[in-house]
């Protein structure tokens, strides 16, 4: 029997297509088994009841997912483009990842965060989390143009302070509980409102915020400035943070 063509909007080009199952992460970086995906609404209902922040997925209604964790968002040229150009660099830096926290276990399980020694390929991979980012809220390119630019030509880069977001990446412990969230308003220590989007992608979560944050993790905003296929040793202590709701908190750090 032939299926059902999937009609809509590509999260990357924004074209009305048939849409193509696009990995996030990428399938090669460990997601290739079936998942669960829960709805945002659900969890807002069962909060909204139980009036507390829930802990668990337990008695949440979910959708099962076969292939990994996904879903049909592309359209068969930016799947296929962001599949050859960008999501090799991530699937090698998340080997990196899981090697180090297999090394070092111990200090991964109780340390505030690991000493990171790795060589990357920064735009490449910053491009990459850029489209997860894009999978998981097509409506970021709205927001930041810019994000659509710098994923469909693989040269664009951009420099630091022109960049109109900050990026960010930090570990995740194993019982974390991982939470996409985003857009969420954010009322700052200093009384400013400032907005956030996280994909949490174990053992990695990433973060956009609209303005520059000193909350500690590690500022990936400096790959966007480098050249497509160029490397970089990155010699950084990346930060390890533990989530215990699956919701939005106000800093990761309210939760050490
Ligand atoms: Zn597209």
């Amino acid at each position: 029997m032939k299926k059902k063509p999937r009609k809509g909007f590509c999260a990357i080009c924004g074209l009305e297509c048939e849409l193509t199952f696009e990995h996030i992460p990428p399938r090669a970086a460990f997601n290739d088994k079936p998942s669960r995906m829960y709805s945002m609404e659900n969890i807002l209902e069962k909060t909204k009841d139980s009036k507390q922040i829930p802990k668990s997925f337990e008695g949440l209604h979910y959708s099962d997912r076969q292939k990994g964790y996904g879903d049909y968002l592309l359209c068969a040229k930016c799947n296929n483009m962001t599949g050859h150009l960008y999501a090799p660099a991530y699937i090698n830096f998340n080997n990196s990842i899981l090697k180090l926290i297999a090394d070092n276990y111990d200090d991964y399980m109780k340390a505030s965060g690991l000493q990171l020694n790795a060589r990357i390929e920064p735009l490449n991979f910053a491009k990459q989390v850029l489209s997860m980012f894009c999978c998981s809220y097509p409506k970021i390119k709205e927001q930041y143009p810019i994000i659509q630019k710098l994923i469909l030509d693989k040269n664009t880069s951009i420099q630091g302070d022109n960049c109109p977001f900050q990026l960010l990446m930090f570990l995740l412990t194993p019982d974390s509980i991982p939470g996409s969230t985003g857009p969420i308003a954010l009322l700052m220590d200093d009384g400013r409102i400032d907005a956030k989007f996280e994909i949490d992608f174990p053992p990695l979560g990433f973060q956009i915020y609209e303005s520059k944050t000193n909350n500690n993790a590690m500022d990936i905003t400096p790959f966007l400035s480098f050249k497509y296929n160029e490397t970089a040793d990155i010699n950084s202590l990346l930060p390890i943070y533990k989530k215990d709701t699956i919701l939005p908190v106000k800093t990761l750090e309210a939760l050490r």
